[in-house]
């Protein structure tokens, strides 16, 4: 399977699986030819085969298809230990069902939380200040209010907009160890909970003595450690234009997330509103960015400011990554995939019909 396909695969909802399921495939890579006929080496091969066989899942969570895949002899533990993992996550983390932890914790306003949300909802609101806002968990009723929350999308009043951005603003959400105060706000995870979950991925991984791990948490990836035999991973950014990639990049022991306009949207009077909301207007970024990517040991890190990036824009984003050293690639409404931090070394390809490769 090529980087390519490997990324798409988990892109496209043409997915068997139903919602809250999961399939596992077990992939044989034997192709032995006539060659390799003669018996002591035929064995040889076989025995080494094994070792690299591979098991990959497929879930649904998070709102978003998530596939997993892991190698060699503890993979099929590691796995299960993951999916159980996402879905323990899930109903901690979901803005949406009633049954979780963050959903309570928005009803009430205040009070103890598990360390785990606690923890969340600390990095978030750091991450929150160090992106000078453009990172924001409190957009939730901006969310709500374009319909993003429940897939019933409209164009709110500005009047509408004025009263949601009255309830926006991280730096009044306080977390004193496990005791959170919203002071009149609500809180959606979704622009770091899949990076979480990548974290908890690579923690599992690194546990297990299962031969390699990656997963594909909805356009959020974690290669983590390598593919067997000490080989990198390799994997396809999306092209923000549609179908196909934009590069491939070859990599270890990181985590990749991706934020653009493409990824959720609706169109209302010729007009296309998507799903990263500028906490500064109320109204979804008006970014000069198609993508951003963040390269990062953190999936927290990486997922929270990909958002942010998008939010900024290509000038502010580019200064943000200079000065704290985020490795980034952006791509700009004008074609060019821009890469900071020392994203180029990352990058095993370009598509470079299509984008113009630039080194900032
Ligand atoms: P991502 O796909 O990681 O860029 O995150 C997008 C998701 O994060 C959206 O679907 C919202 O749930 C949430 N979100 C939207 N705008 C923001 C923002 N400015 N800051 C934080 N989270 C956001
Ligand atoms: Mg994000």
């Amino acid at each position: 399977m090529t980087a390519k396909t490997l990324y798409i695969k988990a892109q496209k909802e043409k997915h068997g699986t139903l919602p809250g399921t999961s399939g596992r495939v077990r992939c044989a890579f034997f192709r032995f030819s006539l060659l390799f006929s003669i018996i002591p080496l035929f064995l040889c091969l076989f025995s080494a085969c094994r070792k690299s066989a591979q098991l990959s899942s497929e879930i649904y969570a998070m709102d978003t298809y998530m596939e997993l895949k892991a190698y060699g002899g503890e993979a099929e533990d590691l796995l299960e230990k993951a999916e159980k993992e996402i879905f323990r996550l899930e109903r901690l983390f979901s803005a949406t069902s009633a049954e979780s932890e963050l959903y309570r914790l928005n009803l009430s306003g205040s009070g103890a939380v598990s360390p785990e949300l606690a923890e969340i909802i600390s990095v978030s609101l750091a991450l929150s200040r160090k992106t000078g806002g453009a990172f924001d968990p409190s957009v939730r009723p901006l969310l709500r209010l374009w319909g993003f929350t429940e897939d019933e999308f409209r164009v709110p009043s500005e009047a509408g907009i004025a009263a949601a951005l009255e309830r926006v603003g991280a730096e009044r959400i306080s977390a004193d160890g496990t005791e959170v105060l919203l002071n009149g706000c609500e809180l959606d995870l979704g622009g770091i909970a899949k990076g979480y979950a990548a974290d908890r991925f690579a923690g599992i991984a690194a546990e297990s003595l299962c031969g390699g791990a990656f997963a594909n948490l909805g356009g959020m990836i974690c290669a983590a450690g390598t593919k067997p035999g000490g080989e990198p991973w390799r994997v396809a950014l999306q092209s923000p234009l549609g179908e196909g990639y934009a590069a491939v990049l070859s990599v270890s022991n990181v985590c990749i997330s991706t934020s653009g306009a493409y990824q959720r949207f609706f169109e209302s009077g010729g007009k296309r509103y998507h799903h990263i909301i500028d906490p500064s207007t109320g109204f979804p970024a008006e970014s000069d960015l198609l993508s951003a990517t963040v390269i990062d040991e953190s999936g927290c890190f990486a997922d929270a400011v990909s958002t942010a990036l998008f939010v900024m824009g290509e000038d502010a984003s580019a200064k943000f990554c200079r000065q704290n050293g985020v490795c980034a690639i952006l791509i700009t409404e004008d074609m060019r995939l821009l890469c900071l931090g020392g994203a180029e070394n990352f990058l095993e390809e370009v598509s470079g019909e299509t984008f113009t490769l630039c080194i900032g």
